[in-house]
């Protein structure tokens, strides 16, 4: 053979080598892609691919873009085929009392007054213990991963157990240890609920999925040193701070009674608003408040069928998002002022609840009620940096919702699909920390039937000690 016919052949060899091994070695291996669908990212552009891809390394995103460019620098040793599904990142319920759902439906269709009095506290003081928290919590991660749920922020007691299913069932949680005046079903004291809640931040610093916090019930319920002790020890360990604020109008007129001022300006006087603050409801909250919220840097959370329930009132959404304060969507309850943890309905809920008060169907739109449920509601709970969108570098939590259902064709506008059309049940698949915790509907992490029978039973229980049938 000639040297020049040689040459020849050794580059057509290396040719092939290059077009047949070499693309394939240096693409970089991630864990997990999940492939063709309609990637709605939530990023500060809004950026939707109609085929996209999501490549997920460990439990952190790290590619997002079009379907042929993340194949093409990526292989995955797992791929989830997305065709015909909407793939967004995981839904946020920012205020929730997820052992509650044992309470479910004990008694509606009274005041306020009435269920807390002759319902609820009755029947927490005769039940709740540790093992019940569990159990609710349980029951709790299944309904709200099934309806596209990733993350929720929790005011309860017993939280470390609440921390500890939370963490089982692959959750992201932001948990509050409830302070209150008065002995609760944890803790008797004052000095009690203070050293159970440090040696619970401690426990949890620095977990990838639990964020611990203090969460002072509200000002009606915490003295100012409760409120102050709260807000203390939640700085000490950079904890956020959880607190139902100006939730009903009997909250604001004591205020205005007792402090001559309004819940936002007390809690403002007295120290506690800052940048780590997530406040439920914020219904009684003028213009004054709104900049004092903003100035702040308070989350919100914005709670619609509870608010409808029980009929408390009508938080200003779209002034509140006008003054530059970030608010996010809740189910509260589940028992008594919703009933369930559906944060999809909320979604459409908010838009509606809007434009029914105003009777003005721009009060607002979709694609905002969707920011709400998920980039607003990150940065409600000062976690945008970790969630709230599909980007390179934060946290997996995506969800895949079937399009392949009768209410979900035909499709003109993805945002509008999701507050008013979708459902969750058209949730398919919820991957958590780069962790698929549901696949096609069925559950992972959570054995169901066991928390629905174990619910069945603690019925029968409940009902008992309340002299019910
Ligand atoms: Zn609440």
């Amino acid at each position: 053979m000639k040297n020049k016919q040689r040459s020849w052949l050794l580059l057509g060899a290396f040719q092939l080598l290059f077009a047949v091994f070499l693309p394939a070695q240096t693409k970089q291996k991630a864990d997990l892609i999940v492939t063709g669908g309609m990637l709605v990212t939530m990023d500060s552009p809004r950026s939707i691919y109609d085929d996209g891809a999501v490549a997920v390394t460990g439990d952190t995103i790290v590619a997002v873009g079009p379907r042929a460019e993340i194949e093409a620098r990526y292989t995955a040793s797992q791929a989830i085929d997305a065709k015909n599904k909407l793939v967004l990142p995981g839904f946020i319920n920012g205020h929730t009392h997820v052992p509650m759902t044992l309470f479910r439906g004990i008694h509606d269709d009274v005041t306020l007054n009435d269920w807390l009095y002759k319902y609820i506290f009755p029947a927490e003081a005769k039940n709740v213990t540790e093992e019940f928290v569990r159990w609710g919590t349980r029951l709790a991660a299944a309904e709200q991963i099934r309806s596209g749920v990733t993350t929720f922020a929790d005011m309860y007691y017993f939280e470390d157990a609440v921390a500890e299913e939370t963490k089982a069932a692959g959750m992201r949680g932001v948990l509050g240890e409830t302070f209150i005046d008065f002995p609760a079903p944890d803790n008797k004291t004052n000095a009690a609920m203070l050293a159970y809640t440090e040696k619970f931040l401690q426990k949890w610093q620095g977990d990838p999925l639990i964020h611990a916090a203090p969460a002072p019930h509200s000002i009606y319920t915490c003295s100012q040193k409760t409120l102050q002790d709260a807000a203390t020890l939640a700085r000490k360990y950079h904890a956020p701070i959880l607190i139902h604020v100006a939730e009903m109008k009997k909250e604001l007129d004591d205020s205005l009674k007792q402090n001559g001022m309004s819940p936002v300006q007390y809690l403002e006087k007295i120290g506690v608003l800052g940048p780590d603050v997530v406040a439920a409801h914020c219904i009684f909250v003028d213009e004054a408040d709104r900049k004092t919220l903003a100035q702040r840097q308070v989350g919100c959370v914005h709670n619609p069928s509870s608010n409808m329930m029980i009929a408390s009132g009508v938080a200003p959404v779209p002034e509140m998002r006008a003054a530059g304060i970030a608010i996010g969507l809740g189910t509260d309850g589940p028992a008594g002022s919703n009933n369930d943890l559906d944060l999809m309905e909320e979604i459409d809920l908010a838009a509606k609840l809007a434009k029914i008060t105003r009777m003005d169907p721009l009060a607002i739109n979709a694609k905002a009620v969707v920011e709400m449920a998920t980039i607003d509601g990150a940065k409600a709970l000062h976690m945008d940096k970790e969630i709230g969108s599909l980007e390179k570098g934060k946290k997996a939590d995506l969800i895949l919702i079937s399009l392949d259902e009768p209410n979900a064709v035909p499709m003109y506008d993805v945002y509008a699909q999701l507050a008013y059309a979708l459902k969750a049940s058209d949730v398919e698949t919820v991957i958590i920390g780069g962790r698929i915790v549901m696949r096609d509907r069925k559950l992972l992490t959570v054995n169901e039937q066991e928390a629905i029978a174990k619910a069945r039973e603690y019925k029968k229980k409940i009902a008992a000690s309340l002299g019910m049938q």
